[in-house]
């Protein structure tokens, strides 16, 4: 598919055309987080009007794109209490066109890892509020070039500059382009809307030597290899590294909240007088009373276990279940963590554990 050069200074446009066109437009945009001269800007994504500001390109942003998606909450229907009879209202689904502009390579393959969950093709089920959404969506991706510390994609089959996902995909070039790449129709229909800004055919050495040296500032390596073999080894379901872990962990669930591929949920009902909504919001695995039965039994009653089950999620369930891993080396769980507790730590653990029984 066709490739060009886009100009750093002509994202502000980007974003004028796309928002001509009738596309909501969702970036990552600089928030302060706290009111006085302590406050530190913070990256999240957001909607974004022509005129606003962005940080597309600049750092990581603190959260990733799975409100977008699947958000922290939301109705999936309202019902009133008329007499005997209870009326039910339905949600609409009828979602706005979307692009999602300067998402990081890790958040956009995410979303592979939300749609084996959320439309699972093998037990015919389709959640519409999420595939709905994504049939609305589109992705145009920017390499990273600063990978951050925690980051680890190229551990997990990744890497700064993967279009895995992408429908357009920007890779900024050492002259300060971008070397542009439409990758599926829907990235077409954007490079269309902004056809005037874009230029030539791009620079695909320039591309690649970008992703190798943004590759090689990724510090955090784990052999991701020895992952699967050793937590399919039911000997080591009770290894004593899962207890030494659950001590650390306070169950806080930050980790499941910042990961673009935690997708657990609950549904309560949100009741006023006689009438409210069914309303599906995040949970976490790391919850003591996520597993806990109405009897008082809680299957994974301590959180070593809990720990262990994200873990093995990663790195085994998904595997198991869709073939892939269920991690995308983000590293957010490593910076939100207050306990710092590094997944990657446990990763390399693994992996010398795995070594060591080979042998
Ligand atoms: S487990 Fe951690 S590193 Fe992996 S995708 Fe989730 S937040 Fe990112
Ligand atoms: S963020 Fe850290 S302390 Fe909180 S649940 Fe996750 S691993 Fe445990």
């Amino acid at each position: 598919m066709r490739t060009a050069t886009l100009q750093k200074s002509d994202l502000d446009r980007v974003i004028d055309l796309l928002s001509q066109a009738d596309y909501r437009v969702i970036a990552p945009q600089n928030q302060p987080r706290l009111e006085g001269p302590d406050s530190i800007d913070v990256a999240t994504f957001q909607e974004v009007q022509p005129g606003d500001s962005h940080n597309i390109g600049e750092g990581l942003s603190t959260t990733g794109i799975k409100p977008f998606l699947f958000p922290k909450d939301e109705p999936l229907f309202a019902y009133e209490n008329r007499g005997k009879k209870v009326v039910l209202t339905e949600v609409s689904l009828d979602f706005p066109k979307t692009v999602i502009l300067g998402v990081r390579p890790c958040d956009v393959a995410s979303v592979s890892s939300l749609d084996a969950v959320f439309s699972d093709k093998n037990a015919g089920f389709n959640d519409e509020l999420f595939t709905k959404r994504l049939e609305k969506t589109t992705f145009v991706s920017y390499s990273c070039t600063e990978p951050d510390v925690s980051c680890f994609c190229t551990s997990v089959g990744l890497a700064p500059d993967s279009d895995k996902g992408s429908d357009l995909h920007m890779t900024e070039l050492p002259d300060g382009t971008l070397h542009v790449e439409v990758k599926t129709e829907a990235g077409e229909k954007i490079a269309a809307v902004i056809d005037s800004l874009l230029s030539g055919e791009g620079d695909a050495v320039a591309r690649q030597q970008a992703g190798v040296v943004a590759a090689e500032k990724i510090t955090r390596l784990r052999d991701s290899a020895s992952l699967l073999p050793w937590l399919q080894d039911l000997n080591n379901f009770g290894d004593e590294m899962w207890q030494r872990l659950g001590e650390k962990c306070l169950g806080c669930g930050a980790c499941t909240f910042e990961c673009p591929t935690c997708h657990c949920f609950d549904i309560v009902d949100e009741n006023s007088g006689n009438k409210g909504y069914r309303v599906k919001f995040w949970d976490s695995c790391q919850f003591d009373h996520f597993t806990l039965h109405a009897s008082g039994h809680n299957t994974r009653n301590s959180q070593f276990e809990r720990y262990r089950n994200r873990f093995n999620c990663k790195f085994k369930i998904y595997e198991d279940v869709f073939g892939e891993k269920g991690c995308v080396g983000c590293g957010r769980c490593i910076r939100g963590c207050p306990v710092n507790l590094d997944i990657t730590e446990y990763m390399a653990e693994v992996a010398q554990k795995a070594t060591t029984s080979a042998s």
